[in-house]
């Protein structure tokens, strides 16, 4: 049998003046939650959230589906309280949650998230992040737009995209994670992503073995380092693993796992606990290290026909929005300079985003030497017009105006007069 020990601390941080966090480390289900909103609604909405996951999923089945089903409800019991009243509408939580459940008749470990606290895997002393943030900059960095460095001090790092309680619906994700003897899971919210680097938190990982001190000790870390949010940590270590290390290699003689110094919060899943197996001596002592046990199974589930109506939806606005950036991009002209002498543009001087301007004309006179400063600093800004009909009215006005200033005073003609000469097209691009 599976069974899991973990450790938790939490702590308001050295600026906020409530801890809108929660946690869960019972009854096997663990759980970090965020809180956000005014007038003490982020405590609410938080504590909503694990109280009706736990609720939720001790009732009901303990698989993948029971835990996403669980966070589910929290979501409506939060959205529900959050519509009930003025003061909360518009409050939310992060919620990120693991549990031990039953796939296909084996333990796994299943997890799930919303918002932007995050669940690291601890394996063989390598530390991954299992969970995407659902956060602006972390959309940023998918897109190419940010560095990872530049998002871990970006000043809109704390925006989620998705969270608990905005929406009746929410969309869930979640893995499952094949438990290893060993393995190390950490729970935290942003309070202590933002403070600590992943290589801060690693070591730290690495080198407090009992699981309640590692917890108290990222935290403390945290606070030395700004305590501007914030922090909740739950660290939940697999000790027993039901043998799965040693059939995945016949030559695993001992555990990689520590043995532990004293007897912190234990947890493991209710109604399969054998507490009377969770003695610290219990643990394997250790030996020659193990060969590794097979890479963590992740499986991204929650494809639905909602996600697929969603994408649709999406790839219709975006289409929309480029035909009218386009619309508007290429819905005016302008006189400028080309190659040293006036030119008219369709489209915005400087382009905009991917719409460059195109020439539609390049004239022979006036050339950009005969302007005067003025005049030759506004066309190469750009002088935007409507259409190509004013686009030509107004150079053939700078046209008359150098020749008046070309011609001698005494024989200034009249404009009334003057005919233009044509105007010579030299280059014509539609
Ligand atoms: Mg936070």
């Amino acid at each position: 049998m599976t069974q899991l020990l973990a450790g938790a601390a939490t702590d308001v941080g050295r600026v906020r003046q409530m801890n809108e966090d929660r946690f869960l480390a019972d009854e096997g289900l663990f759980a970090v939650a965020d809180g956000v909103g005014g007038h003490q609604a982020g405590e609410v909405a938080s504590q909503t959230s694990v109280e009706t996951l736990l609720r939720a999923f001790t009732d009901g089945e303990h698989t993948t589906d029971g835990l996403v089903s669980a966070a589910e409800a929290a979501n409506a019991a939060v959205w529900h309280l959050a519509q009930a009243s003025r003061e909360k509408r518009g409050m939310g939580t992060t919620l990120t949650a693991l549990a031990l459940v039953q796939v296909d008749g084996e333990e796994q470990l299943a997890l799930i998230n919303v918002g932007d606290s995050r669940a690291y895997l601890l394996q063989k002393g390598e530390l991954m992040q299992l969970t995407e943030d659902h956060s602006l900059v972390e959309e940023l960095v998918r897109d190419g737009k940010l560095t990872h460095a530049e998002a871990q001090v970006h000043p809109q790092r704390s925006i989620i995209t998705r969270a608990l309680g905005m929406e009746p619906q929410i969309k869930v994700d979640s893995w499952e994670i094949t438990p290893y003897q060993g393995d190390r899971i950490l729970l935290c919210s942003d309070g202590l992503t933002n403070e600590l680097s992943d290589e801060r938190i690693a070591s730290t990982l690495r080198h407090l073995a009992d699981p309640q001190e590692a917890a108290h000790d990222l935290v403390r870390q945290a606070r030395a380092a700004g305590g501007s949010d914030n922090i909740t940590v739950v660290v939940v270590d697999v000790v027993d693993d039901d043998g799965r290390s040693r059939q995945a290699s016949a030559a695993l003689a001992g555990s990689a796992a520590p043995g532990r110094p004293a007897a912190p919060t234990v947890t493991t899943l209710a109604p399969e606990v054998d507490l009377t197996g969770m003695r610290p001596a219990a643990a394997p002592p250790p030996t020659a290290p193990a060969p590794p046990p097979p890479a963590p199974r992740l499986r991204s589930r929650r494809l639905t026909w909602r996600v697929f109506a969603f994408v649709i939806a999406v790839v219709a606005v975006l289409g929309l929005a480029v035909w009218a950036v386009g619309w508007y991009a290429r819905g005016a002209y302008f006189v400028g300079i080309d190659n040293e002498q006036v030119a008219i543009f369709r489209g915005r001087p400087g382009g905009l985003l991917w719409f460059d301007p195109t020439l539609v004309e390049r004239k022979l006179q006036p050339t950009g030497a005969e302007l005067l400063p003025a005049q030759r600093v506004e066309l190469e800004t750009g002088h935007e017009v409507a259409t190509k009909a004013a686009a030509d009215r107004y150079v053939n006005n700078l046209r008359q105006e150098v020749e008046a200033r070309r011609a001698p005073p005494t024989t200034l003609p009249t404009t009334s007069s003057t005919t233009p000469p044509p105007t010579t097209t030299t280059s014509v691009r539609p």
